[in-house]
């Protein structure tokens, strides 16, 4: 760390205020009604867990970060790493990357520059960066601004934004590929044995989740609990964490003696300790029955399913199912996200759709726009809110979540 006596204690406050925040919003949670111990280790995870070191100690391999969900986990895995992907729903550590960035950028890259500003990204760490927004893409300049060190072993996975042709899947099939050369280089050979094991890993993983999202749209497990969970995903590994999923019983989320309105929650992603609009929605008599948020429901992006157990077979899966089956609004070709909005209407019934968008994130404000025509036509309540992670809207986001609450008992 390159910084004077002065911005290190810059940091050290940071850190500190970085700790009290998650202890608050965790004692916040311990103290619901639905609390129950069960709860424990995800809240552990959330206020303590995300340290690369502490992590690979914990699960006894190198940690390769993660700028997104779209890098295919089982083949960071295979190749002998533990894929951790970064993020940060801290307000506190944002306000360490003031100087040499836009002010409107992204909330949550803000705050995750700030946490990689707390300490030096040198060759040790690894970062896999696939070019989903532009603030992504632009990470490591804005990351070694300011005497920061950021030079750590770095991958692009260069993402077709064109899915559903057959050039675009071909180009990303290689791009895939060429992450297994990276890794490699640096790892262990990913063989058909590692890659057949990892991809059973992560299988149960997405299976303890699928058995939690479904607990939630039955209205057993309140959606705050639900994206505790999910977001802590890779801060463990991913045997603990499933069998600690698996633990989970459920606990009443719905007050039979409340007429709560369920809803759909989609766009920008949520991650602890900020759960500002999830606690916000459940304040005013919302139930989030599901969602397609990269940091909830779509932290894991699903089965990955092959015929041909060949390497070359399951690496066409893998490469199939984190491109063509993501929602992310980067892609041009994405009518994914409202058939699938719609599509969950009828097994699991909402009324509305609750759509978040971060300040700065461009890809979400334009999808939300786009989307709202569709979902209104398609009978279903809209209601877009643009926020950061300041506490300043609070009363005017809840004022317009009042609102809403009042149009969805309109018959
Ligand atoms: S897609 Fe949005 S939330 Fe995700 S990194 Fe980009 S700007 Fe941030």
């Amino acid at each position: 760390m390159t910084a004077g006596s002065g911005g290190l204690n810059r940091r050290e406050r940071a850190a500190e205020r970085v700790t009290q925040e998650a202890r608050r919003c965790a004692e916040f949670l311990r103290a619901r009604g639905d609390y129950s111990p069960q709860f424990d280790y995800f809240l552990d995870l959330a206020e303590n867990g995300g340290i690369p070191e502490a992590m690979a100690e914990k699960t006894g391999r190198p940690v390769a970060k993660l700028l997104c969900i779209q890098v295919p986990v089982e083949l960071v895995s295979a190749a002998g790493f533990h894929p951790l992907k970064v993020w940060s729903g801290s307000p506190a550590v944002s306000s360490l990357t003031v100087q040499g960035t836009p002010a409107l950028m992204c909330p949550m890259l803000r705050a995750v520059l700030g946490a990689v500003g707390m300490k030096d990204e040198t060759r040790e760490s690894i970062w896999v960066l696939p070019t989903t927004c532009d603030w992504v893409v632009k990470f490591p300049e804005l990351a070694s601004r300011e005497g920061r060190v950021f030079s750590p072993k770095m991958h692009w996975l260069e993402l077709p934004h064109l899915k559903d042709g057959e050039h675009g899947q071909k180009r990303w099939l290689n791009e895939v590929y060429e992450l297994k050369d990276f890794l490699e280089s640096i790892g262990r050979r990913v063989d058909k044995k590692s890659l057949a094991q990892a991809i059973e890993r992560y299988q149960r993983a997405w299976a303890a989740l699928s058995r939690l999202s479904a607990m939630r749209k039955e209205g057993r497990l309140a959606a705050v609990w639900f994206m505790l969970i999910a977001g802590s995903f890779f801060s463990d590994s991913p045997e603990r964490w499933s069998e600690a999923a698996k633990k989970i019983t459920g606990s009443p989320a719905l007050d039979p003696t409340e007429e709560k309105a369920r809803v759909f929650l989609a766009g920008s992603p949520i991650f602890f300790p900020n759960f500002k609009i999830p606690l916000l929605m459940e304040e005013v008599g919302l139930y989030m029955a599901s969602d397609d948020l990269c940091s909830s429901e779509r932290i894991i992006p699903g089965a990955v399913t092959y015929r041909d157990s060949s390497l070359h077979g399951m690496m066409t899966a893998l490469a199939e199912r984190y491109h063509q089956g993501c929602l992310c609004p980067t892609f041009i070709d994405n009518d994914r996200r409202i058939n699938n909005i719609l599509g969950q209407r009828e097994g699991i019934d909402f009324r509305g759709v609750v759509f978040h968008v971060l300040k700065g994130c461009h890809l979400y404000d334009i999808e939300s726009r786009g989307l709202e025509g569709a979902l209104k036509e398609g009978g279903l309540k809209f209601i877009r809110l643009e926020t950061d992670y300041a506490t300043e809207d609070e009363g005017n986001l809840r004022t317009r979540l009042e609102a809403y609450r009042g149009i969805l008992g309109e018959k």
